[in-house]
């Protein structure tokens, strides 16, 4: 039988009836072996997460405020789902445990793990499942970084005899036992390692939405769901900002060659976005897998007649941006002039000082620095071996009456990346979707 490590999210264990579907997932098919659960998140867009609730017990306890009734407001969203349920549970001596750490001095990281570890006792509870806590195998060291590889023995040698067992995610602990998280979002990074730790076939992340977006549905209306996706093709629309789910979820589960499926709880029929280090090359029915992007760039070109003979000019330049820790985007070069394209926001800082050394260290014919810029990127596999669809990007640019500022195709032939100014973006992502969903 497969392996399947399923990753429910905080909306798709918001509350009771919430739980009820994931149970009927869950039983559905016995290769659900691994079940890692978030902390119940809302159950409407006013609602609060319950991590959200933790935390702030934990500010009011350090600031010598009254916190109970924030802990009244988490017990109910937890006994709410265990009446609901009729799970047998004994929550009071759960809380009691974490009042009595929150008086004793109160640890913020312990305190935000509680949702989870709470949550998923509750369901290994409803589904009759083991229970393994996290802080048992996700080891962090005291720099607050995980110990990746002593993890993944932990977890293999925990988990491998013992299918059917809930793990809590978001947190784990530090030798000494000290619980430390994840940054938010992070139950996806440690469904990611029970999944490489169980040598599993397929990470299935459940959530509230059918599957990843082939663009900002902010932007663009009813954006096509992606069938499937390579893990590289991924990579580049989550740097560009397309968000699916936490970025360091992918390197445990990519390194370890195994699929993720992207799932809906609310609507378990849809297939959802598969992800894989290969697809078959032939036939993608769509040529870009994605659209993303950015907005908040700066470039600053300089310009000399004598750049083409000068070796390590490039060097020089970008020397000074090292120098200052700002790491560069794109770097669109001409015979006599090079442009180096950054983020605004990390630039900011610097900003003065890298302009003065510019000027003291190469002394350029022309310096010139331009703000407000944005990357749209546009991704797809099936790019890289047909023709044509670059023309067609740029076609409804310019239908759109869209001045281009920068191209850049990457090396690998899946991107091509363009900067328009800012005030285009949103109309530049529609004409390119529209050009490519409709005509290619
Ligand atoms: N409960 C945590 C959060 O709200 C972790 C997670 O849901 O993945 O960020």
């Amino acid at each position: 039988m497969q392996t399947y490590v399923a990753k429910f999210g905080g909306s798709s264990l918001a509350d009771a009836a919430q739980f009820q579907k994931v149970a009927a997932i869950i039983k559905a098919r016995p290769s659900r072996k691994y079940i890692v659960a978030s902390a119940p998140g809302k159950r409407s867009p006013e609602d609060t997460k319950v991590t959200d609730l933790l935390y702030s017990c934990y500010n009011k306890a350090v600031a010598g405020e009254d916190f109970m009734s924030v802990m009244d407001e988490i017990r109910d969203r937890f006994q709410e789902i265990i009446d609901d349920c009729g799970i047998s549970f004994d929550l009071e001596t759960e809380l009691a445990l974490i009042a009595a750490h929150l008086y004793e001095g109160p640890q913020k990281e312990y305190m935000a793990s509680r949702g989870e570890y709470l949550n998923s006792k509750i369901l290994a509870a409803f589904l009759e499942f083991d229970f393994l806590d996290a802080a048992e195998c996700i080891r962090f060291r005291e720099d607050g970084h995980l110990d990746a590889e002593t993890t993944n023995d932990n977890l293999g040698r925990a988990l491998r005899d013992r299918p059917y067992t809930v793990i809590p995610g978001f947190y784990g602990a530090q030798e000494d036992g000290t619980i430390r998280t994840f940054t938010r979002g992070g139950s996806d990074v440690t469904g990611s390692l029970v999944a490489r730790a169980v040598h599993a076939d397929m990470y299935e992340n459940w959530t509230d939405v059918s599957g990843m977006m082939s663009a900002d549905p902010r932007i663009v209306d009813n954006p096509r769901i992606i069938e499937a996706i390579t893990y590289r093709e991924l990579r580049e629309l989550s740097y560009m900002g397309a968000s699916v789910m936490h970025e360091a979820a992918v390197f445990p589960v990519r390194k370890a060659g195994i699929m993720m499926n992207i799932r809906n709880t609310n609507s378990p029929e849809d297939p959802g976005t598969l992800i894989a280090s290969e697809l078959p090359r032939v036939p993608r029915k769509h040529k870009v897998t994605g659209i993303a992007g950015m907005k908040g760039f700066t470039s600053i070109l300089v310009e000399d007649s004598s750049m083409n003979d000068q070796v390590g000019y490039g060097m020089k330049l970008l020397g000074i941006f090292a120098r200052h820790g700002v790491p560069f985007e794109h770097l669109p070069t001409g015979i006599d002039t090079m442009s180096v394209v950054v983020r605004t926001s990390l630039f900011d800082p610097f900003r003065n000082t890298i302009m003065d050394e510019i000027r003291d260290e190469i002394g350029p014919e022309l310096l010139f620095v331009e703000d407000h810029l944005a990357m749209v990127a546009v991704v797809g596999q099936g790019m890289a071996y047909s023709k044509g669809t670059a023309a067609r990007i740029m076609k409804a640019l310019s239908d759109a009456r869209i001045n281009i500022r920068m191209i850049d195709q990457g090396s690998s032939e899946i991107n091509i990346i363009i900067c328009v100014d800012e005030e285009d973006y949103e109309e530049a992502i529609r004409s390119i979707y529209n050009q490519i969903e409709f005509t290619l």
